[in-house]
């Protein structure tokens, strides 16, 4: 429940930020015209915000690669929850839906699963 919980946060987490960020840059380019002090602690405030948003993120996401690598231990995997779990050399991989983790907890994203599958591929190709 709270892994789920967790990716699901963390799967939006970077767009929020961004739109926050970016609602701040138009309230802070409305206020140049209408009250420039207002645009300056809008500057000022973001950049020093930043900080503890990346902070809040990283958190974040080694919560989810505890939690992940607690789940895949368990041959239980946290995207559909099901299994089996296969454990690659540098990877875990669900067989159910096809999604690699790394060893450290981390999804691989669909273009690093393509380069590992070529890795394997180009292996196998070698041993045969
Ligand atoms: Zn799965």
């Amino acid at each position: 429940m709270i892994l789920r919980l967790l990716r699901a946060v963390n799967r939006v987490f970077p767009f929020v930020v961004l739109f926050g960020y970016m609602g701040a840059f138009l309230l802070a380019f409305i206020c140049i015209f209408s009250f420039p002090l207002g645009a300056l602690v809008l500057v000022i405030g973001s950049v020093l915000s930043l900080a503890f948003v990346v902070f809040f993120g990283e958190t974040l996401g080694g919560m989810e690669r505890i939690l992940t690598r607690r789940a895949l231990k368990r041959n239980r995997c946290p995207a559909c929850r099901m299994g089996p779990i296969q454990k690659n050399a540098a990877t875990y991989q669900c067989l159910g839906c096809g999604i690699c983790f790394d060893m450290d907890g981390a999804q691989l994203s669909q273009d690093a699963q393509e380069i590992e599958a070529t890795d394997a591929n180009a292996k196998l190709i070698v041993v045969d």
